[in-house]
């Protein structure tokens, strides 16, 4: 199965209209359908909120946060999205096992990750989002009351190491994704459980300080954690104009870098603020043609790790038992 390490499903339905099972909306990828028509049997489903302040590209959405408050009822109505639309959010590594042994085209089940920590009002509060059924961990989008973000550098709060000392006590994951630099170095110096960075490209081929250093990338490869390529193109090129071809040059490079591309994977992101025009795919159809690709560059072992293995196997060992 494919598995694809970050989606915004909930937020795309609750906030933008564009809701999931059905085809996708005109001008977008995603749907249940079109995931399960492209093989994806796996997907990291977020719950994302936006700050009012730092959401340029969101000024009238009614779904931003101007407290913690707000953010915390913001992502328990995405919670509530997943179940109303009946995917199966995966709890455990036996739940993952038997789902996986059952699986077959078709059947479509989720992780539930959380991007951006500020609905956690306080680090308290992360049992109960655990509870809920989140398994992977961003502090940051923009900057978060825990550490700095995209575009707003800085590192760990007070309350961003114990908000990571929380989520080590109830074996959460963390995604790096999103955060700035110094609070990558910090987060990684403070943290031994396991590290993902769900979705970005790899700042050695594209500049910019979204897209993940090669010492995150060589980091996260030495703990055995997983980076998963993102197809928005703004992430894989500077010029915009990103296609397959990029996606490979990007998880060519990342598996270089990490060491072995058993730690690399698929977090397209798609749909999340970009719609096809801005995507490196146009369809999710696209996915065989990505498959193809990578066969000329590696093994088809590390083909289907790339494509969806790497995750189940990271995940197998990573989430509570
Ligand atoms: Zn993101």
């Amino acid at each position: 199965m494919i598995v694809d390490s970050h989606l915004d499903i909930a937020w795309n339905a609750l906030a933008e209209g564009r809701g999931f099972n059905g085809p996708p909306a005109q001008g977008y990828l995603i749907s249940r359908d079109s995931l399960v028509a492209a093989g994806v049997g796996l997907v990291f489903a977020t719950v994302f909120t936006a700050p009012r302040g730092a959401s340029k590209l969101l000024p009238k959405n009614p779904f931003l946060y101007d407290t913690p408050r707000e953010a915390n009822l913001i992502g328990r109505l995405q919670v509530g999205y997943y179940a109303s639309v009946g995917l199966r959010l995966l709890r455990t590594r036996s739940q993952l096992r038997a789902y996986q042994r059952a699986w077959r085209p078709g059947k479509l089940a989720a992780i539930l990750l959380m991007e951006n920590a500020d609905p956690i009002e306080s680090p308290a509060q992360v049992g109960e989002w655990a509870q809920l059924g989140v398994r992977i961990i961003g502090p940051a989008w923009a900057r978060t009351r825990y550490c700095g973000g995209t575009d707003a550098p800085g590192g760990l709060t007070d309350l961003g190491r114990e908000l990571l000392r929380t989520m080590a006590r109830h074996e959460v994951i963390l995604d790096i994704s999103h955060m700035a630099d110094r609070s990558v170095r910090e987060s990684l110096e403070a943290w031994q459980g396991p590290v993902v960075a769900t979705h970005g490209g790899a700042r050695a081929l594209n500049p910019g300080q979204r897209q993940f250093e090669d010492r995150a990338i060589a980091e996260i490869g030495r703990r055995h954690g997983i980076v998963g390529v993102s197809f928005y193109r703004g992430h894989l090129r500077s010029d915009g104009h990103a296609g397959v071809a990029d996606l490979v040059r990007h998880i060519r490079h990342m598996a270089d870098i990490a060491g072995d591309p058993a730690f690399v994977a698929l977090g397209s992101d798609l749909d999340g603020g970009f719609g096809r025009d801005e995507a490196a795919l146009s369809s999710t159809a696209g996915l065989g043609s990505l498959r193809n690709a990578l066969q000329r560059h590696f093994s088809a072992h590390d083909v289907e790790g790339i494509m969806g293995g790497n995750w189940l196997r990271f995940l197998s060992a990573s989430l509570p038992t």
